[in-house]
């Protein structure tokens, strides 16, 4: 109870209180008891000088001789109060009580009377007037009684007698109690209205107090909407009011805080990269979804985040970042992807590493970009240096002699020439494909006739196919549906698609060359009877430089460029290019075109060469 402060500050005022009374009262009780023994004190004096005054002899030197008139006296004329003695000493060769109020002492000896204090008796015989309050008890009463000796003394000086008077203190010890009983019912009654008081002088303090302290209580509990009631401006309402302000700016810098937060949770939540982070004793301590995709991470494995990082690698692991650099990369292949993992380390609130940050980017498609520059490099290398050896080769023949015959040098500058226009052309088809992946190529998109550009292609290519001795069949819609495409685009396709079935067709091969509307498309298909391809080698024949037979495709002036430039046109021109073979059977292309403008076209134009 007593650790309130309310019950502290009535305590306080209760002691201050109550010590305040008992000084006061001490200091009271005790002057009084002093003011009333000296009053009594003089009483007695002046008393004891009155009936010596008024009693002539007792000027006498010789008491003895007024034996009578003193017993006399003592019982009629002298007033004694009832709670007064009165003896009077005989001072002869002995002392001798010659009258007295109390009658059994009468004629003894006052050194043999207890009531009669002996040491007072002998300063009286010195001539001292002596008093005293001893403690004594008489009849089994205690009652404090004031003695009194006074010596009287004749015309020579000499002392004949002593009047020794007692005076019961009853009555002011009774005055002093009854004081004393007063002042500690004052000193009570003073108490419980300090503590009426004090209750409601120390709540008006405590209540603003338990308020704040109610509030911020609430406020430990994440409710920042507290604020309290300023009644005073006081230290009490200046607290108050430093606590609004308090909670005020609180508020405030929570709410900017947790803005910071959620815009940094929302930007690791929805970013690309995976992050992770794990503390020193390698728990995870935050993992954005991307990372917990990327490393399985669940409720079961979050105490072992080190684990699943060293899993990557060891160069990842806490241990060895520790030995070496708490900063660095590592690329690892996770799932069949490739991942930088770039990490760091992140400082605690006392500035020392807490732990680290691990960043996981995903590079695979840069990694194939580059893989392919670099094969792209290595391709092109190679099918320039095959025909500049033959270049090389042959001129060197030709410069140390063989100029000298005509017939062979004939044959040579012809090979030479050859393989000129196959540097050429590759170097052409080389200058398409880049033009077409830089976006250079500007298509020059118009409604064209398919077939009529079908048409024209082929015509060009019966050449080589009639040399083969290739049969090449055409059976081409009359009036197709028009295409949104670029000409030459569209010449080039057919071109490629159509050399190739006359390329990988052996003599006396078959060729059908179709064109028709299906649906809201234009269909051309190219069908060969040729040395088709193998299952294995169809998922890469649009790439660039990929030939299921090097050798034979080089013989045969092709670049290893002519589907995937195919495939780029039709690309831009949201059209398709499928291929379907079977080796030794046969080749099948067939390219899709949307239509632009949709036209019944069904006559048919059927030719053969
Ligand atoms: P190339 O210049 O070598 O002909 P392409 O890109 O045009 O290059 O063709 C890629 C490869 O696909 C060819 O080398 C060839 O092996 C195969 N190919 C393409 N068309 C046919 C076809 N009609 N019959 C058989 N193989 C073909």
């Amino acid at each position: 109870m007593f650790r309130s402060i309310r019950w502290r500050f009535i305590l306080i005022y209760f002691l201050l209180v109550f010590l305040a009374m008992a000084i006061v009262g001490f200091f009271i009780i005790d002057n009084l008891e002093k003011i009333q023994l000296d009053n009594i004190t003089k009483s007695m004096r002046s008393h004891i000088t009155s009936i010596i005054a008024s009693s002539s002899y007792l000027q006498e030197d010789d008491w003895h001789d007024y034996t009578e008139e003193i017993r006399t006296s003592v019982r009629e004329n002298i007033q004694i109060g009832y709670n007064e003695n009165l003896y009077i000493i005989l001072n002869n060769e002995d002392l001798e009580i010659i009258g007295s109020t109390i009658d059994n002492v009468v004629d003894k000896n006052p050194y043999d009377v207890k009531r009669v204090n002996n040491f007072l008796l002998e300063e009286a015989l010195l001539g001292e007037i002596s008093e005293t309050i001893p403690p004594e008890e008489y009849d089994g009463i205690q009652s404090k009684v004031k003695h009194m000796a006074y010596p009287v003394k004749n015309q020579q000086g000499d002392i004949t007698g002593i009047i020794y008077l007692t005076y019961s203190l009853e009555s002011v010890y009774e005055t002093v109690d009854n004081s004393k009983v007063m002042l500690t019912r004052a000193t009570i009654l003073a108490l419980i209205i300090t503590i009426i008081i004090g209750f409601f002088i120390a709540t008006s303090i405590t209540k603003p107090i338990k308020d704040v302290t109610l509030k911020a209580k609430e406020m430990s509990r994440g409710n920042f909407d507290q604020f309290v009631d300023v009644k005073s401006t006081d230290e009490i309402g200046q607290l108050g009011m430093m606590f609004n302000y308090l909670t005020k700016e609180l508020k405030n810098r929570i709410s900017e805080l947790s803005q910071e937060k959620s815009k940094i949770e929302t930007t690791f939540n929805y970013m690309a990269d995976g992050v992770i982070t794990i503390d020193l004793k390698g728990k995870i301590i935050h993992a954005n979804p991307v990372s917990k995709n990327i490393l399985n991470i669940d409720n079961t494995n979050i105490d072992v985040g080190d684990k699943l990082i060293s899993k990557l690698s060891p160069d990842l692991s806490l241990e060895t970042i520790e030995k070496n650099s708490w900063m660095g990369d590592k690329k690892v292949e996770i799932k069949g992807s490739i991942y930088n993992i770039n990490y760091a380390p992140y400082k605690n609130d006392k500035g020392e590493v807490g732990g680290v940050i691990y960043v996981m980017q995903d590079i695979t498609e840069q990694q194939k970009l580059e893989d392919m520059r670099k094969e792209f490099i290595a391709n092109v290398s190679h099918e320039l240096k095959t025909p500049i050896t033959t270049i090389k080769s042959y001129s060197e023949t030709l410069l140390s002699g063989a100029l000298d015959y005509k017939e062979t040098t004939k044959e040579f500058v012809g090979i030479i020439d050859a393989e000129t226009d196959r540097m050429s052309r590759l170097v052409q088809d080389l200058l398409k494909l880049s033009r077409m992946e830089y976006n250079e190529e500007s298509w020059k998109k118009s409604l064209v006739n398919p077939g009529e550009i079908l048409e024209s292609v082929y015509k060009k290519l019966r050449i080589r196919a009639n040399e083969k001795n290739q049969r090449i069949r055409t059976n081409i819609e009359k009036n197709t549906n028009k295409v949104l495409f670029d000409k030459e685009g569209l010449e080039q396709i057919l071109q490629n698609i159509i050399a190739n079935s006359i390329k990988y067709t052996k003599r006396n091969g078959e060729i059908n060359i179709r064109c028709f509307n299906k649906e809201e498309n234009i269909v051309i298909l190219v069908e060969d009877n040729g040395i088709g391809i193998p299952k294995e080698d169809m998922s890469r024949i649009f790439e660039r430089f990929y030939r299921v037979d090097k050798a034979r495709s080089r013989d045969m002036g092709g670049t290893g460029l002519g589907l995937a430039i195919a495939k780029h046109i039709a690309d831009d021109h949201k059209s398709k290019i499928e291929i379907n073979s079977q080796v030794n059977v046969g080749t099948q292309v067939k390219i899709t075109i949307p239509a632009a403008e949709i036209d019944s076209g069904d006559e048919y134009e059927d030719r053969e060469v």
